[in-house]
């Protein structure tokens, strides 16, 4: 099962010297019991406070709007109606936002504003008249059926919408001197700044807006009759034609477990290497949950098909929404565990893994502290701004993901927008921030021996 995941496969290499210590900040009372960390823990450590893992923490979708509410999916729709009718924008009417994409890729710009701080990127947002040009330009009318609903912020009375411009659409749409490109969403992910609360809260709403876009491809027909689906709500859930059949088909979920196993009595926890991953790069063990199963189930079933390691306290963490994958599945959702080990001898899944290991504290903590995460997060927003300038054309995932230059790490992990990152940075840092001990409270456990 692991061998269909991508979400490691493709994780940035990075070069070595600088210390930091990224850690997430709880999110959820579940998690507060196994991540209660908190600043620095050395002179040498930057501390990096992430409010939410990379994808989750949308700012424009935290609460649906009632019905009643002009910004609500189903009246945002009706007054997009009317607005695409019209030829001019209606001065009174909602600030509609549209963000484009193709095969999958966002339209950003990079952006001036923060060039003191280093290169960023913004979300190309542009106008429903620029977007009604900008198709047609490419011979498209836009109509009300093809714009995705992603949700509102009523303060600024707007309302967001994404739109998915076809594949013979090569313009690029100029607005005013600003330039903008189509970007991979794997390359924005590597190179948002994770300090950076309001890009975090871009790169959520850009991997929402993906999703949607890629599931609404992706279910043009009913399962159940074969029948067409057409898009309801604003395109948040669509509905077979046949009279006879009419299912409603909601956007696709894929649960994925993934665990840090954990070598209580030994001080160690085991990591992987998948033959796709860049040399040296170790993570967590990960695999989709089965039908019938339950998610502590999916836990020791994947870690024994893959390593033999028999498991046996489950505890949760947290989760990360991750739209990145493959186009067929739209959004897997990242379930992350600390899995206690009942057995140590590992005997390797080649199938599916590399080569499988148990890694002391010691080391995990020096891989942690050596890596370059900054440095790399900094080189791939200098890409983004390089390919809006249109200096460096083409894209490509090897590219983007290997930024390694200088000294050679004996091993790294996955970068902070991975819940990988923070399964392993948790794990290694929780006996000694700030002086006290915040070993996990396992006794009460809720779900340790479902
Ligand atoms: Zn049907």
């Amino acid at each position: 099962m692991l061998s269909q995941l991508l979400c490691f496969s493709a994780s940035p290499a990075l070069s070595v010297s600088k210390n930091y210590l990224l850690l997430l900040k709880p999110l959820s009372l579940a998690r507060a019991t196994v991540c209660h960390l908190s600043t620095t823990t050395t002179t040498t450590t930057m501390s990096v406070n992430l409010q939410s893992h990379a994808f989750a923490g949308n700012p424009i979708r935290s609460k649906t709007p009632k019905p009643s509410d002009p910004f609500s999916p189903n009246s945002a729709l009706e007054t997009l109606k009317t607005q695409l009718l019209e030829t001019t924008h209606q001065i009174n009417s909602p600030n509609f936002k549209v963000l484009p994409f193709r095969k999958g890729r966002p339209l950003a710009s990079n952006s001036s504003a923060s060039d003191a701080l280093g290169p960023n990127w913004r979300l190309g947002w542009i106008g429903l008249v620029d977007c009604k040009l900008f198709l047609a330009k490419c011979g498209i009318d836009l109509s009300y059926d093809s714009l995705v609903y992603l949700g509102s912020e009523s303060a600024a009375e707007a309302v967001y919408w994404a739109v998915n411009v076809a594949e013979e659409a090569n313009l690029v749409p100029e607005i005013g001197a600003e330039k903008f490109c189509f970007v991979e969403l794997r390359t924005l992910m590597v190179a948002t700044d994770w300090d950076d609360q309001h890009a975090m809260g871009e790169l959520a709403i850009a991997g929402h807006a993906r999703a949607l876009l890629e599931w609404h491809v992706t279910s043009r027909y009913c399962g159940n009759c074969g029948g067409k689906t057409v898009p309801m709500e604003a395109g948040r859930r669509k509905q077979c034609v046949n009279d006879l059949c009419k299912k409603r088909v909601y956007p696709r979920i894929d649960p994925v477990v993934i665990m840090l196993v954990i070598d209580k009595e030994n001080d160690r926890v085991l990591l992987s290497h998948q033959s796709r991953f860049v040399p040296r790069l170790w993570s967590c063990l990960a695999g989709f949950i089965e039908p019938g199963e339950s998610l502590e189930e999916a836990v020791r079933r994947e870690t024994w098909e893959e390593t033999s390691i028999e498991v046996g306290e489950v505890v949760y963490h947290s989760s990360q929404p991750w739209p990145v994958g493959p186009s067929s599945m739209p959004c897997q959702l990242m379930v992350g565990f600390f899995a206690y080990a009942k057995s140590l001898e590992i005997n390797v899944d080649k199938d599916e893994l590399e080569d499988a290991k148990w890694h002391s504290r010691e080391d995990v903590k020096k891989a942690l502290m050596v890596a370059e995460y900054k440095k790399a997060q900094q080189t791939a927003a200098a890409k983004v701004t390089q390919m809006c300038k249109g200096v460096e054309k083409g894209q490509s995932l090897s590219a983007d993901f290997n930024v390694e230059s200088g000294e050679l790490a004996p091993m790294f992990f996955p970068g902070p927008f991975a819940i990988a990152h923070h399964l392993i940075s948790s794990w290694a840092f929780q006996d000694s921030v700030n002086g006290f001990q915040s070993q996990p409270k396992h006794a009460g456990a809720s779900m340790s021996n479902l």
